[in-house]
């Protein structure tokens, strides 16, 4: 088994993952995944990033797919006995004009950036090193759609006592209120990515918590973060930061120095903590 500290960014092949792990490869003293879920588009970066003299290893994984996500725990936990920083970075997002039924959208966008996440999470957490560091990209639109929540809802939301069994459940409730296009009756914003990115920023909270409870002795430091507003294929070119502008604050996240105790349960933007 490897002692080489490891670190992970999920859906890498473009976009801010790709500038994570060219960050990553740049300042983390180890051994840097970019992973994909299409291994073809996964070697590609790969080979984009060797050109310019990096050296990142690839994994296959598609946070939708179980399987998917259990044979990269089961690599991990062989070939280097855990892990030392996790990026949960893959998201995706409908064009504002995208035609498909809302309830569609729904249902696909909480799939991938909130259970996705999620699962990966249930996997992933258990192999944290001590002092390891975990990053879940979620979005200043999460906190813009709490806004828009109704007040129970972000009574929840804020809440210091929810589980993710009561989050898995708001979340689910959310794609049905949308199929039976009740959303907005009961409480919910417009936008079914905000609602998403509102399940991982208050998910990490929880996780947080959790560690707390559960590990607190092993220095583990989990945070949320939006990248700001960049230019990639989901934002678009009128974005105001750079993919590797976009990297900076889940870099700094993952790479917080084991003499800190904080940040850890929060929601961080331009490596600054925001009230949730
Ligand atoms: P992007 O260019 O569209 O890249 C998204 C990445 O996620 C791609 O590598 C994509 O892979 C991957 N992905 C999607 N579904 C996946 C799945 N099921 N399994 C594994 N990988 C999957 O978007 P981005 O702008 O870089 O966004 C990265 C993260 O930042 C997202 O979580 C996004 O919500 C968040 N964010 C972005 C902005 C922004 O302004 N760009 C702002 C706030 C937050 P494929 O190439 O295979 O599709």
């Amino acid at each position: 088994m490897s002692n080489v500290p490891v670190a992970v960014v999920t859906g890498s092949n473009k976009g801010i993952g790709l500038a994570i792990v060219r960050a990553l490869c740049k300042q983390f003293p180890g051994d840097v995944y970019l992973t994909s879920r299409d291994s073809g588009r996964g070697e590609a970066a790969v080979a984009q990033l060797q050109a310019e003299g990096l050296r990142p290893l690839f994994h296959q994984l598609d946070i939708d797919d179980l399987q998917s996500i259990r044979a990269l725990r089961d690599f991990l936990k062989e070939k280097y006995g855990g892990l030392n920083v996790l990026v949960n970075n893959a998201g995706i997002a409908f064009k504002v004009n995208d035609t498909t039924p809302f309830a569609i959208q729904a249902e696909v966008t909480m799939k991938t950036n909130f259970f996705g996440t999620k699962n990966i999470c249930t996997e992933l957490l258990p192999l944290m090193k001590p002092y390891g560091r975990v990053v879940n990209v979620s979005s200043m639109v999460s906190s813009s759609a709490l806004g828009r929540c109704s007040q129970e809802l972000q009574k929840k939301f804020r809440s210091d006592t929810i589980t993710e069994d009561e989050l898995v459940q708001l979340m689910t409730k959310f794609v049905e209120d949308t199929k039976n296009s009740v959303h907005e009756k009961e409480g919910w914003p417009n936008t079914a990515y905000g609602v998403s990115k509102i399940g991982v920023t208050v998910l990490s909270r929880i996780q947080a918590r959790m560690l707390n409870e559960k590990r607190k002795g092993d220095h583990i430091l989990l945070n949320a973060c939006c990248p700001g507003w960049v230019r990639t294929d989901m934002a678009g070119p009128q974005a105001t930061k750079s993919p590797d502008e976009g990297a900076e604050t889940p870099v700094y996240l993952a790479l917080l120095p084991s003499s800190a105790d904080a940040p850890h349960g929060q929601f961080v933007s331009d490596k600054t903590v925001r009230t949730w």
